[in-house]
């Protein structure tokens, strides 16, 4: 059970992780595919995964893993984010 009086940071499970899991360099592509697997299995267990992935989609976090997500992933979750909030433009006048 969350405390509501704290902010949702205090419950991240990351304190204390190795940095370099979460932002992973590409020494090789292998080496870099274990950090970021590392990093996304300590995010699955996370109690506050939905508000760290939604902190980082509204700050445009461009590096690291946050939310169980590479910057990668919440480039495509931001554009489709951006393309649902679209109204529908084949609505025709009538
Ligand atoms: S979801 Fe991942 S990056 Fe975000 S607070 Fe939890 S463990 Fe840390």
């Amino acid at each position: 059970m969350l405390n509501p009086d704290k902010h949702w940071t205090d419950h991240a499970i990351c304190r204390g992780a190795d940095p370099e899991l979460f932002y992973p360099i590409n020494y090789s592509v292998p080496v870099m595919a274990e950090q970021v697997r590392a990093a996304k299995s300590i995010c699955a267990r996370c109690p506050v995964r939905a508000e760290c992935l939604d902190w980082a989609l509204r700050a445009g976090e461009p590096d690291g893993i946050w939310g169980g997500t590479t910057p990668e992933e919440r480039r495509y979750l931001r554009r489709d984010r951006r393309t649902a909030a679209r109204p529908n433009r084949t609505a025709t006048a009538a």
